[in-house]
């Protein structure tokens, strides 16, 4: 279906590119074939040079190959409920072809957002993914197009102009982001356990080891803990971090030694209590401790990567590469951890893969979107050569994970094989996502 639509919109774009020729010569006052229009460049009217159907005409006739030429026609998005508010953005061109992306988090304000950039996309070429990025950026200074939602919602428009851009040029997205370093994409499976000691773990660890992956994540935070005094201070007490050494040892035991142990701290707790987790984690040798303190203070951060042996990952709540400049400049994390799906798009987390290896910094994104915005993500992954490896979060929701797309079940024993499919290489199975849809949203175009 997808090489025939692909193929299809080839054909029509070459015959769009000589129609742009004709165009462009009709402007000019020049006749449409080429040996006319070498008669017409030797003939000495210099002035004629600067009228802009006649640049066109250059530009079109030197050349039998044409870049595809598409309009954006409409946009539109649908919200889902799975971890957490997802926003799927639609791109609809003239072509016929469709781009999808996601965005996660942040994305609550999405569908709002969009409507407000449709007024700009409308006519644009989406193949012009950069451009389009950053003038929607720049027009969003005042608006808070320093990060959160605008960043987020701009994140899901940025990687439907990718899928769109993948399709009308019958590439893989990995292909036009310079090629692949890797076939295939490490995945590491999120536990999302709540209880480690009990049934849960002992249903879920030999799950994730059976499944293939080499590495899982589990989380330590807990603001339900008996052990705490208070709870709105992020100080544990000894009895929480006693608690939370006893679950890094029950999980570390209980999978198998080669399997690499992340473990989250979700920004909740203090620089005090970050540093004494991770001198407490450092006998565990693990793959990394996650957001011991909140994002907003990097020096807080640096502190302490600067006290421990344990490996420290931040950067899911950091944005843009202006977010992750201060955090490498700083040297505050050991791996860096980008939201694909909310940092600013496919080009922009691949800009701060690129910095960060410039520091001889691992990648190690943060992804808990369906298998569209994973794709997506594995597309990045496989096109920069600082890749560690990237989350999975849907144990909880393994029936959605395996139908969300129309090619059924992306990962392959904890690994996702890049698709040479066009675009990001997969499509929403609609039916089935829609079982997640959030109530009261609309269903991209079609209203509930
Ligand atoms: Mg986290």
């Amino acid at each position: 279906m997808l090489a025939t639509f692909s193929a299809a919109g080839r054909l029509r774009y070459d015959l769009g590119g000589r129609d742009e020729a004709r165009k462009g010569n009709e402007e000019a006052g020049v006749e449409t074939t080429r040996r006319s229009w070498m008669k017409g460049a030797l003939a000495p009217a210099a002035g004629a040079f600067a009228l802009p159907g006649l640049s066109r005409a250059v530009q079109a006739a030197t050349s039998e190959y044409q870049r595809p030429k598409l309009k954006i026609t409409g946009v539109a998005t649908a919200m889902v409920q799975v971890h957490g508010p997802q926003a799927h953005i639609r791109i609809y061109t003239d072509q016929g072809l469709v781009g999808q992306g996601e965005a996660t988090d942040a994305a609550v304000g999405t569908p709002a957002l969009v409507e407000g950039f449709k007024r700009f996309l409308i006519g644009k070429d989406p193949l012009n993914v950069d451009a389009i990025w950053e003038q929607l950026r720049r027009s969003g200074i005042f608006a808070g197009a320093q990060g959160g939602q605008f960043i987020t919602a701009l994140t899901g428009v940025e990687i439907a102009l990718w899928d769109l851009t993948g399709k009308a040029l019958g590439m893989p997205i990995y292909q036009l982001m310079g090629g692949k370093f890797r076939d295939r994409v490490r995945m590491y499976c999120d536990s999302d356990m709540k209880d480690p000691d009990g049934e849960e773990g002992a249903r879920k660890m030999p799950w994730i080891a059976e499944a293939g992956f080499t590495a899982m994540k589990m989380d330590i935070d807990d603001a339900r803990d008996p052990a705490r005094f208070d709870r709105v201070n992020r100080t544990a007490s000894n009895g929480e971090i006693d608690r939370m050494v006893r679950q890094m040892r029950k999980v570390r035991d209980s999978i198998p030694k080669a399997m690499d142990l992340a473990v989250d701290m979700h920004g909740f707790y203090d620089a005090l209590t970050g540093k004494r987790v991770a001198a407490a984690a450092e006998e565990f040798r693990l793959l990394w401790l996650e957001e011991p303190v909140p994002p907003e203070n990097i020096d807080a951060m640096a502190d302490i990567r600067r006290s421990t042996k344990t490996p420290i990952c931040c950067g899911e709540n950091i944005y843009m590469r202006w977010g992750f400049a201060e955090l490498l400049e700083k040297h505050a994390a050991d791996i860096i951890m980008p939201d694909i799906q909310k940092v600013g798009g496919l080009s922009e987390a691949r800009k701060v893969a690129n910095m960060a290896e410039a520091y001889y910094i691992p990648f190690a994104p943060h992804c808990v979107v369906s298998p569209v915005g994973t794709m997506a993500s594995a597309h990045v992954c496989a096109s920069v050569p600082n890749f560690l490896v990237c989350e999975w979060h849907w144990i909880n929701h393994l029936d959605a994970w395996k139908n969300w797309v129309k090619e059924g079940e992306i990962i392959e024993k904890g690994y996702i094989t890049v698709p040479d499919r066009p675009g990001i290489g997969v499509e929403m199975n609609d039916a089935a996502a829609r079982k997640s849809q959030m109530p009261g949203t609309a269903w991209f175009n079609e209203k509930t």
